[in-house]
């Protein structure tokens, strides 16, 4: 039986970024994902402005290498567009960059197998796991059983570990299921900008078109899952919908090429409005296990990265400590709220006004996109 100090389920972006996490802490870590590398992810491929700042706290050599990265397109500006056609335009600060899962994901679990010492296992899903005051032990679908002091759940929304700590999937009560595509030869898609659309036909949710690379545009839509049963709203029904018969959607879209498929996956974002633990007892999970992803914007890779980020100093302090117990892992979870409660808890009530009156909406668009005074940041 192979032993280790770490066990990381998930080489996302939280896994990987726990990874980098734990480069030179002296631990032995084993990253185990599921599919073998680049492999795609369902997902916008909008990285937030956090993304380099995680890479660089880490280390400054990691920040300089995302920065380095070439194949990405920078996006300067992100267009907010109300349900009746009103437009903020915000200056993205920072690191914003659209480039596909397929390419980042790829880059940053190669930055793991250049950087650090993890032992890698690809194409090798954990199919069980038992945890005991003493010890963790997987089991992967390779057959192995393998043995870690502790394990770090980063393997997405139907997260294995998660189940591990919790029993059920049913805590998590807020997700969002989402889908995407790629077109080509969508009219007036704007290199450096995001548009996000928030139509009357997704209370509670939005459409997006992302400018990608090699002329492709990201586009998708996602909604609350309650609300689409509520309403009886077939998500995929009403995507199609939009492109085709919705101004000015129908006309931006009339030569527009479908490549590849319509694919769906969902967006965790309960974890503040459900008890979802996210530790316990050898256990600590990050990122869409966690349910960490932002409820207003479904920002969810920054997240996962400073979660993993988070999750690999609290290790190192498990470790110095000699204590897994679930009352001290628990110091993770104080972290994590600590970090995000207030600004989620204020988006999450902020989307349930939106979505209670719609007609704020338009209005909180409307008054932002004449405010004179905020002209340099917020455009009409
Ligand atoms: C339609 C859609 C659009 C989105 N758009 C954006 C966006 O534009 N910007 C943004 O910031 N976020 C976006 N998100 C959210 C974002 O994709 C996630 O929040 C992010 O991928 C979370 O990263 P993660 O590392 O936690 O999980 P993941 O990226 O899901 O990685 C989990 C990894 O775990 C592996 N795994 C799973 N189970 C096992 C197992 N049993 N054993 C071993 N390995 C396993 C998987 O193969 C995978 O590689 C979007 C999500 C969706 C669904």
């Amino acid at each position: 039986m192979q032993e280790f100090d770490v066990i990381i389920c998930g080489a996302g972006p939280a896994g990987s970024t726990c990874a980098l996490g734990l480069f030179n802490s002296g631990l032995k870590v084993a990253l185990i994902d599921k599919d073998s590398f680049p492999r795609e992810k369902i997902c916008g491929d909008a990285y937030g402005g956090y993304s380099f700042k995680i890479l660089n706290t880490i280390s400054p050599a990691f920040g300089k290498k995302l920065l380095e990265l070439k194949d990405g397109l920078v996006a300067k500006r992100a267009k907010l567009i109300s349900p009746k056609g009103h437009v903020v335009e915000i200056k993205l600060k920072g690191f914003f960059a659209n480039l596909p899962r397929v390419i980042f994901d790829d880059f940053l679990l190669n930055m793991v197998k250049e950087e650090t010492t993890t032992t890698i296992f690809e194409n090798t899903a954990i199919q069980k796991i038992d945890v005991s005051n003493e010890q963790v032990l997987v089991k992967t679908s390779l057959g192995k059983v393998l043995k870690a002091k502790v394990i770090i759940g980063c393997d997405g929304s139907h997260s294995i570990v998660q189940s591990a700590l919790t029993h059920t999937r049913e805590l998590i009560t807020d997700t969002c299921p989402g889908l995407r595509a790629y077109y080509k030869n969508v009219k007036n898609v704007e290199a450096d900008c995001l548009e996000i659309h928030l139509l009357s036909q997704i209370p509670k949710g939005y459409f997006w078109i992302f400018p990608s690379t090699n002329g492709l545009a990201n586009v998708g839509i996602g909604c609350d899952k309650e609300v689409l049963t509520k309403h009886k709203i077939n998500l995929r029904a009403s995507f199609n919908h939009i492109i085709q018969n919705i101004s000015p959607f129908k006309e931006r879209f009339v030569e527009a090429e479908l490549v590849g498929d319509i694919k769906g996956w969902t967006i965790p974002i309960g974890y503040f409005n459900s008890k979802l633990p996210i530790s316990g007892t050898r256990i600590l999970l990050c990122g869409d296990a966690a349910a960490l992803v932002d409820p207003s914007t479904g920002e969810g890779i920054g997240p996962a990265m400073s979660s993993g980020r988070y999750a690999a100093q609290f290790i190192k302090i498990c470790f110095e400590e000699n204590n897994f117990s679930a009352i001290f892992m628990k110091g993770y979870e104080k972290l994590i709220r600590k970090k995000y409660y207030r600004n989620y808890f204020l988006k999450t009530s902020i989307t349930a006004l939106y979505y209670k009156f719609p007609f704020l909406m338009n209005w909180a668009i409307y008054l932002i996109a004449n405010w004179p005074l905020k002209k340099n940041n917020i455009h009409k």
